[in-house]
């Protein structure tokens, strides 16, 4: 018997295109159109690739909180400078990834690190929004500072490989530790190979082109930059051809069914909850930088 694949149930480029800060040209590919449900996944933005000159002062998002899911940074060109209220502190490097759990809450301040600051150069940066269930919103924050060398590689067709950032590729486990069955896989394809990858019955998943040029399936090509596809729930696995050299990522997820209420910077399943946020934020029990 052969495993029905899922199916591609629409292409799309980029929702919408803005700064986030003055560090941050993003467009967002997730939620890639109103309605479709992706969750867990709340939001994907695509930071560059834009060029900065360099800088006295690192540019990009001064302190705020967030709430109720987790934040996923994935860094591919350029760096990225965290500080927050749980004290946690570090710089981003290319193929480094930073999975922040907010949870009950944490404030936090996203720069430039000092050395692209000081150079400039080249940005390019993914930030994934992972929502978290409702039994582990008001859980305790987390934190887990993933370096490139920690993040298990898996041989895909030819010279292909994934980086397994998060859930089971083809039988290796991911780095990060996730409360829900979610799966972030960094693709490196390179042209002429097909790799087939496996994702669960079940998960909402998507595909998201930074560059290159691929075929899901029989034919359903995306070719240029920051294209996202979105695949059916239904179905397990999916091959990609690559027609050029790659960049993809790949996104699965267990749905988790429940009521999202959300508002900025928090994520929480009921109007109640939200206000609850703003007046804890407000109250500074979301905590301070130091
Ligand atoms: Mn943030």
């Amino acid at each position: 018997m052969t495993v029905t694949k899922k199916q591609v149930q629409f292409i799309s480029g980029a929702a919408s295109s803005h700064w986030v800060g003055d560090g941050f040209p993003v467009r967002t590919l997730l939620p890639a159109r109103r309605g479709v449900d992706v969750s867990p996944f709340l939001m994907l933005d695509y930071a560059g690739p834009a060029n900065f000159e360099p800088a006295e002062r690192p540019r990009g998002v001064e302190e705020h909180p967030h709430r109720g899911f987790e934040t996923v940074t994935i860094a591919y060109q350029g760096s990225v400078d965290h500080r927050d209220s749980g004290g946690n502190a570090g710089t981003v490097h290319p193929g480094d990834v930073q999975w922040m759990t907010a949870a009950s809450g944490v404030v936090h301040e996203e720069k430039h690190g000092r050395e692209f600051t000081a150079n400039g150069g080249t940005f390019e940066m993914v930030q994934l929004w992972v929502n978290l269930p409702a039994k582990d919103k008001m859980s305790p924050p987390k934190y887990q500072g993933i370096e490139s060398a920690g993040i298990p590689n898996v041989k895909l067709d030819g010279e292909s490989y994934g980086r397994v950032i998060a859930g089971n590729l083809n039988g290796v486990a991911g780095a990060a530790s996730t409360f829900t069955p979610v799966n972030v896989f960094d693709l490196r394809l390179v042209a002429g190979t097909t790799s087939e990858i496996s994702i669960p019955e079940g998960h909402n998943a998507s595909v998201v082109l930074l560059r290159g040029d691929i075929t899901l399936g029989d034919d359903k090509d995306l070719a240029g930059e920051a294209l996202i596809a979105q695949l059916s729930t239904d179905g397990a696995g999916v091959s990609i051809r690559a027609n050029a050299d790659s960049i993809v990522l790949l996104l699965s997820g267990e749905p988790l069914r429940e009521p999202v209420a959300s508002y900025g910077p928090f994520v929480m399943n009921t109007e109640a909850e939200l206000r609850q946020a703003f007046e804890d934020y407000r109250a500074g029990r979301m905590g301070r930088l130091g």
